[in-house]
């Protein structure tokens, strides 16, 4: 059985939801209610591969709202509760999705393996960032050509190079895809320079530097909402995969030549009888979801019972050929720019 943790994308969509499902009793509480309620597994369902296997799984909410962010304790009892839920419901493989697995690593929860009287099984969690990172390296392969933009001759800027999913791209896009050029953009230098060593190349960059040379952006980091970027300083084409959480690139660049898509999304191929994706703004919620829920139901079809993806700056090349290889066997797509799942090939 696969399991997925999630939350809704704000407190309001949250209160929505639950008096949507009958949770009238928390649905007009306020945060602090809300602090203090419990995770829900709201949802179970049956997936079938391509291949024609059959499995089946359950959505947990963990009624965390990213308001709660800078309540530090909240959010981890949050994390922890959902985790807790899903190894006691006997779930073999649970994805950490949206901030649940950013605030498991940056919070340390590593140490706080005792929930109440359940120890927590770290094999039975995977945070999903291998697949993540496979999708959105095959996402710039396949759309970039669309444009016209030559990856052999293209400079792409990766904005959160030095995070788990950010490093595992620019592995991927210097050694397999061999783009001309990598710009690496975060805030802290000395991982920039670790990565650049590591890579044997790229050049550590400003944002504002790297808009304006760059050819395709990714973005693997949850940038400030308060966050502008100038329309008119951007190389034309350009594609923009928006691979961070939230997803609200769109609204900030749009503009003739630039192309943003839904970066770390998947489509299945057909239709899976759940509602948990509509609470994600999925444009196709009965088939598409993020690509970290996905490696969850592709490490169960595999039978692969283990924490795949887990800590940080540990994704290789073989793990991603192998998950990104499961992807396609069971029938996933990634997204292309007119919205529409693309084949794709290993
Ligand atoms: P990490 O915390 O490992 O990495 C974040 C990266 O972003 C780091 O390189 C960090 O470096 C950089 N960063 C953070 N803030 C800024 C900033 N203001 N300006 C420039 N760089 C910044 O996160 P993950 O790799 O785990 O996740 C990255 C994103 O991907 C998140 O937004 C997450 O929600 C999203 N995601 C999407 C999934 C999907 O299925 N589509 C699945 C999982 C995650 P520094 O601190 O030095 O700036």
């Amino acid at each position: 059985m696969f399991g997925l943790i999630g939350h809704s994308t704000s407190f309001d969509a949250a209160r929505r939801k639950a008096s949507d499902l009958g949770f009238d009793h928390i649905a007009g509480g306020d945060l602090d209610v809300w602090c203090s309620a419990p995770p829900q597994l709201v949802e179970n369902v049956e997936v079938t591969s391509a291949t024609g296997k059959t499995i089946s799984g359950a959505y947990i909410d963990s009624c965390f709202v990213p308001e709660m962010l800078s309540r530090f304790k909240t959010a981890r009892r949050k994390v922890l509760n959902a985790m807790e839920l899903a190894q006691k419901k006997g779930i073999n493989i649970t994805a950490l999705g949206g901030f649940t697995s950013i605030i498991f690593e940056n919070f340390n929860l590593l140490q706080h393996q005792h929930v109440r009287s359940t120890t927590l099984e770290w094999e039975r969690f995977t945070t999903g960032n291998t697949h993540t990172a496979w999708v959105i390296s095959r996402q710039v392969e396949n759309n970039a050509p669309l444009l016209g933009i030559d990856l052999t001759k293209a400079k792409v800027a990766v904005v959160g190079a030095t995070g788990d999913i950010g490093s595992a791209v620019c592995r991927w896009l210097s050694s397999r895809t061999g783009v001309a050029e990598l710009l690496l953009v975060a805030r802290q230098q000395q991982p920039l320079k670790d990565l650049q060593a590591e890579l044997g190349g790229g050049r550590v960059l400003t944002l504002d530097e790297a808009l304006a040379e760059a050819d395709v952006v990714v973005w693997v980091a949850s940038m400030p909402r308060t966050l502008e970027i100038d329309s008119a300083s951007l190389r034309k084409p350009c594609l923009m995969i928006d691979g961070g959480y939230p997803k609200n690139l769109d609204a900030k660049v749009a503009s003739e030549g630039v192309h943003v898509l839904k970066g770390g999304i998947v489509e299945f191929g057909s239709d899976i009888g759940w509602t948990m994706m509509e609470i994600a703004e999925m444009e196709k919620p009965q088939r598409q979801m993020f690509a970290c829920f996905a490696e969850a139901m592709l490490l169960e079809f595999e039978g692969c019972h283990t924490n795949f993806s887990w800590g940080r700056n540990n994704i290789t090349l073989e793990k991603m050929d192998f998950i990104g290889a499961a992807s396609v066997r069971h029938g996933f797509s990634t997204l292309n720019l007119q919205g529409q799942p693309q084949a794709v090939v290993v």
